[in-house]
């Protein structure tokens, strides 16, 4: 987004009277602002959903789809950001003005627009915008790290799922456990321990790609969507990732100290796995055979050697469930 990436603000002029359009965006770009033009809703609205804008300036009166279509159409798709939407109306009604605030606008302006009030409501709305949008960040994403948080990437797995159900693409998930991470906290103090964890993220953000989805999953347990990647991609990924902490030297301040994560694999499509839930276990149960058979390695979901480990690993499951206790390290 615009305001995000620093650059000035990206506002949408909608109106089907070129010189209203003309006279606006001459205006705006003289207070800075990055400016987008649209002579009808439909427009608008295909405009906005290409890139979305930080703030539209929204005509009322215009043929086939009027202004207040428009913003309830823009408010009601929910893959948008938060838009906010000025308003110009040149009915001074009460009525006509009620009406546009009820359809989702947040403010308006009355024809002829006096720019300096103008000015201030764009300045106002786009403060409302800033503070949204730092909203929706937070709530996505882990703060310790920014790495997106778990909530994230549940929602994101069941769409990748979902997708490559739908298109018969393979989909790798990947869960990384750090190494005896307890003895750091121990040994080091938490501080240090957290600053080991923020590295670690860095290193995996390092090793993925873009469209990969990476999140903490847990308190040291990290999780990483690959679209598109078959299991052996999958492993690849993790075995690069596995020997970029080994070789890292984690700085902390006062020192230096080495790290080392297992990781279990899982991928669709398999045999045994139909659900997203089932991929996340399947990968989660690979990490715990990894943990089991002496760490600091990768395990695929369902290798030779996955399959001759893991009935230890249900039956500690079921001990650990009979407990009611975390019997399982990582
Ligand atoms: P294993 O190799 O079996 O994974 O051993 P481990 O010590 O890493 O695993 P265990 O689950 O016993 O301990 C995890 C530790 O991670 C304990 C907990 O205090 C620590 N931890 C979890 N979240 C955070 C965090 O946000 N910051 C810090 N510094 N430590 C954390
Ligand atoms: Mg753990
Ligand atoms: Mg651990």
């Amino acid at each position: 987004m615009s305001t995000e990436q620093g650059n000035s603000p990206l506002v949408l002029i909608v109106d089907d009277h070129p010189d209203n359009v003309e006279v606006l965006q001459a205006r705006l770009d003289a207070l800075g602002y990055r400016t987008a033009c649209a002579s009808d809703g439909e427009t608008a609205l295909q405009m906005v959903a290409e890139s979305p804008p930080d703030l539209i300036l929204l005509d009322v009166m215009m043929p086939r789809m009027d202004g207040n279509e428009v913003a309830r159409r823009i408010k009601a798709d929910k893959s948008l950001p938060f838009i906010p939407i000025i308003m110009q109306t040149a009915l001074d009604s009460t009525q006509s003005k009620v009406f546009g605030l009820d359809s989702g606008a947040d403010d308006y302006v009355t024809k002829p627009i006096n720019y300096a009030e103008l000015q201030a409501r764009m300045a106002a709305a786009l403060r409302v915008k800033a503070l949204q949008d730092r909203v929706a960040q937070m709530a996505i994403t882990d703060a310790l790290t920014g790495l997106y948080n778990r909530r994230h990437l549940d929602e994101r797995l069941d769409e990748m799922f979902e997708h490559s159900v739908r298109l018969h693409e393979p989909l790798s998930v990947v869960m990384f456990d750090l190494d005896h991470f307890k003895k750091v906290n121990d040994t080091y103090g938490h501080q240090v321990g957290d600053v080991v964890l923020t590295q670690f993220a860095q290193l995996l953000k390092h090793v993925a790609r873009d469209i990969d989805r990476i999140g903490r999953y847990g308190g040291e347990e990290f999780m990483v969507l690959l679209p598109g990647t078959v299991l052996d991609a999958g492993v690849t990924f993790a075995k690069r990732a596995r020997q970029e902490v080994e070789t890292h030297q984690f700085e902390y301040e006062g020192g230096v100290l080495e790290c080392s994560i297992s990781a279990g694999v899982a991928a669709y499509p398999h045999p045994r796995i139909h659900t997203r839930q089932q991929l996340v276990k399947a990968a989660d149960d690979a990490l715990y055979v990894a943990k089991t058979t002496g760490r600091n390695r990768v395990v695929r979901f369902a290798d030779p050697e996955f399959n001759a480990n893991v009935k230890e690993v249900d039956d500690q499951h079921a001990h650990g469930a009979v407990d009611g206790g975390a019997a399982r390290p990582g």
